[in-house]
């Protein structure tokens, strides 16, 4: 069984056309069957401070102004999930950036056709992960428990 000191936590976002088209619950699905732990979740209107922040390390590049447009056009999931390796497992379920690029198989590649309509948001690396949790969480929303067939997975 894995120490607990293995265990990592991403923040995942479903973003306004994941919602809009329906596929929270199949997004949801990927992570959950994959044997990812939910700790943190919720259904949100994002001010514009926030999706500023958030996309901060891009506030130069020309999409900017549109992205930050976009997502608080409408709800988003926000999310948190745990798990040995999640930060870049999360990534590679995700997949590539452009929807028309990425692979079948992956969220972005069975879903998505355009960049900019891209349908899920993960963190790229463990420190962004923390970060990321910390500007959408408050501590006292996260919930942290083990789930029962924990372990089956270790
Ligand atoms: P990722 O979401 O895969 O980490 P990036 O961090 O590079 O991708 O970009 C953040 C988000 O900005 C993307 O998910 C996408 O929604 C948007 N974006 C990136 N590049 C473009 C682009 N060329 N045109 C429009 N939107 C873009
Ligand atoms: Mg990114």
């Amino acid at each position: 069984m894995f120490l607990e000191t293995d265990l990592e936590r991403t923040f995942l976002a479903i973003k306004p056309d994941g919602v809009q088209r329906g596929l929270v619950g199949e997004i949801i699905r990927r992570f959950e069957t994959k044997g990812f732990t939910l700790v943190g979740l919720k259904f949100m209107k994002v001010s514009k401070e926030l999706a500023e922040k958030h996309y901060d390390v891009h506030r130069e590049r020309p999409f900017f102004p549109g992205l930050v447009e976009f997502i608080i056009s409408s709800p988003v999931v926000a999310m948190v999930w745990e798990g040995e390796g999640v930060v870049a497992a999360a990534r590679k379920i995700i997949g590539a950036t452009n929807p028309l690029t990425a692979e079948p198989g992956t969220i972005r590649g069975d879903f998505g056709v355009n960049v900019g309509r891209n349908l899920i948001h993960g963190s790229d690396a463990q420190e962004t992960a923390q970060t990321e949790i910390a500007l959408w969480f408050k501590e006292e929303e996260l919930v942290a428990w083990q789930p029962h067939s924990a372990p089956w997975l270790s």
